[in-house]
């Protein structure tokens, strides 16, 4: 024979939504204070057990308990659980008298329940969690009224304590803000009582600037600073908009319904309140705000609101837009970016996906080509073409860019070998990032390929862009050092866009300066480039270095840049990139022409 099934209560479902939403009442770290409780408990109604119950889905928890070794029991066999379906209390006197619990598993079995008296542990709001019960292991009479109270009366100790550690997991402890975990349940009252609200995520610093700040600064500057932007947001949000303190640095606060339409106004001298630095510690500090706004509606709010209000926020910093309501292309181009680089941790181990192309260079004066740059090619398996511009950036963000330049490398390495085995003499010229610079990896992977290969340094060309001087500028140094002395020649990329230095230029030790090619577009006299592309193939040559023109797309271009002294060319108008095959036609059907170079 077998007990019957406990029953449930009619707000089972709410009840679970409470107990998931608060790890803290089924943590099994145990509370000096539930411990004393039960033990005063056993103590005074001279039980040899005496449980705190959380009854969950499938099991009652016990968060505190006297008199037992297991932590918890399966629902089906509990006692509180019948407490909790109504809402009342309940005392067994003899179980084995008792068709509910006669074939109970802890009748029959360990610990041998005989007695039980329990009361319900109700919170504010009238859900119930779990009980507080007594038990024995021998039949008793029933309890005294007097008894009863008192039992009742440690409960409330009980409950008030599970009450303390529901609130303190609800609020952050530096600031004393409510924390996201009250955000969210808030919402949720909120939209269940039919309401409309905003919600809004107010990111402060970048996730790099909060970085810098705790590894230059320190924890406690942190702090402070914390709680001078909390002090400032609240004296400039509205008293009814409750703030909330989500993660590090991250603030969200709630506009109520009946508010939405001066909510602009709010945003924008948030946004203009902290487009100043804020003066912690006597450092000043220039917050980059990002604040994102989603409007939730009962019925229609996707769960993962907090997470979209957290991407609209990050891209309003990042656009430098100040705030910024959530739109669903943002989400979409986010959630691309998170799949590329997925994808692209698979691409690299894959044989199939990724592929360099080659794009040929030409001599000004020869009309000849010597080098070809290799790009990056990327099918995704669903996807199909990803260009380099779009998933580069991405992986630079994170250690694969690592992984990606180690495949470059060595495809290169291995086509520079092919070729050479077919009397194809050429250099080729391959794209690294500024965080390969950072470290020996590199330039070790470079060195031990080409001793591999039995090739001559002088085949390969490295490229990178100006930002990797951003990094320690002695260890870069040090890298390209290292590979101008084995014959590796160096190339500044796309030169004169981002935050050109024309420093750079002496700084870098570099052979090649790559003009970069948006210089191309609009070569003309009196056109805003014109001067300046001419001074900077002058000032390059003058150091010494030899200037390449990207981006040429007509005849024109070519011909003014050649006779301001530029030595090499590279563009639509030469030859797009090629795959390894029409690349070797090209170069024969090359060998003949001028390119309009004559
Ligand atoms: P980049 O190194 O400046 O490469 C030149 C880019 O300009 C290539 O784009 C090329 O196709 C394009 N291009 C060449 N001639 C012309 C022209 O006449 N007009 C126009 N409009 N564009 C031209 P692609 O292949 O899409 O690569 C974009 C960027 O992605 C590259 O710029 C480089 O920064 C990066 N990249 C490509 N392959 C790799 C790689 O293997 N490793 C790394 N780290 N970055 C790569
Ligand atoms: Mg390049
Ligand atoms: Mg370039």
């Amino acid at each position: 024979m077998r007990a019957p099934y406990p029953p449930l209560p009619l707000n089972e479902l709410s009840r679970q939504r409470l107990i998931d939403a608060h790890p803290c009442f089924v943590e099994s770290n145990t509370d000096a204070f539930l411990d004393e409780v039960v033990k005063i408990a056993a103590l005074y109604f001279n039980t040899p057990i005496c449980l705190i119950t959380i009854v969950e889905r499938n099991r009652q928890w016990f968060r505190a308990r006297f008199g037992v070794d297991r932590p918890e029991t399966p629902r089906a066999d509990s006692f509180c659980a019948y407490s909790v379906a109504t809402g009342e209390s309940v005392e067994v006197c003899d179980a084995l008298q008792d068709d509910r619990f006669r074939y109970n598993n802890l009748v029959t079995g360990e610990p041998g329940i005989r007695y039980y008296a329990g009361v319900p542990l109700v919170l504010e709001g009238g859900l119930v969690l779990g009980n507080l019960c007594v038990i024995d292991t021998r039949p008793r009479p029933p309890m005294s009224a007097a008894d009863m109270a008192m039992l009742q009366q440690i409960a409330r100790l009980a409950i008030a304590r599970l009450d303390e550690m529901r609130t303190a997991a609800f609020v952050d402890g530096t600031t004393g803000l409510f924390n996201h975990a009250k955000l969210d349940e808030d919402i949720s009252d909120a939209l269940e009582r039919g309401e409309t609200a905003l919600a809004v995520a107010i990111e402060l610093v970048s996730p790099a600037q909060r970085n810098d700040m705790l590894k230059s600064l320190g924890f406690q500057f942190l702090t402070d600073f914390t709680l001078s932007v909390k002090n400032t947001l609240r004296s400039l949000l509205p008293a009814s908009w409750e703030l909330y303190k989500i993660s590090t640095l991250r603030f969200a606060c709630v506009v109520p319904g009946d508010q939405l339409e001066q909510a602009p106004a709010v945003f924008a001298t948030l946004a203009e309140a902290f487009s100043r630095p804020i003066h912690c510690q006597e450092l000043p500090v220039l917050p980059q705000i990002g604040i994102g706004v989603l409007r939730l509606e009962p019925d229609q709010t996707p769960d993962d609101w907090l997470r979209l209000i957290v991407c609209a926020a990050d891209e309003a910093r990042k656009a430098g837009k100040g705030w910024s309501y959530y739109d669903e292309q943002m989400d979409a181009a986010q959630q691309r970016s998170t799949r590329l680089l997925n994808d692209l941790a698979d691409a690299v181990r894959a044989h199939d996906q990724l592929r360099l192309v080659f794009q040929p260079r030409v001599d000004l004066h020869s009309g000849e080509c010597l080098s070809v740059e290799a790009l990056l090619r990327w099918t995704h398996p669903t996807l199909g073409e990803v260009s380099p511009a779009e998933f580069i950036p991405l992986a630079e963000k994170t250690p694969l860019i690592h992984a990606v330049s180690f495949w470059v490398i060595n495809q290169a390495i291995t086509q520079i070998d092919a070729w050479r085995r077919e009397g194809v003499d050429l250099k080729v010229a391959i794209n690294v990032s500024a965080e390969d610079l950072n470290n020996d990896h590199l330039t070790d992977e470079i060195v031990r390929l080409l001793a591999r290969n039995e090739l001559d340094g002088s085949c390969l060309e490295v490229e990178f862009t100006e930002s990797a001087l951003i990094g320690d500028f002695s260890v870069v140094i040090t890298q390209i050092e290292r590979l101008k002395a084995i014959g590796v020649e160096i190339a500044i990329d796309d030169f004169g866009s981002g935050y050109s230095n024309w420093s750079y230029l002496r700084d870098i030790p570099a052979n090649i300066v790559k003009l970069d090619r948006s210089f191309m577009d609009d070569l003309q006299p009196g056109g805003k480039d014109w001067n300046i592309v001419r001074a900077l193939i002058s000032l390059a040559r003058e150091l010494g270095q030899r200037v390449v023109a990207e981006g040429i797309e007509t005849e024109q271009t070519l011909k003014v840049i050649r006779d301001w002294g530029c030595q090499e060319a590279q563009g639509f108008y030469i030859s797009r990139p090629l795959e390894t095959g029409d690349l070797i036609a090209w170069l024969e059907q090359q060998a003949g022409s001028s390119l309009g170079l004559a």
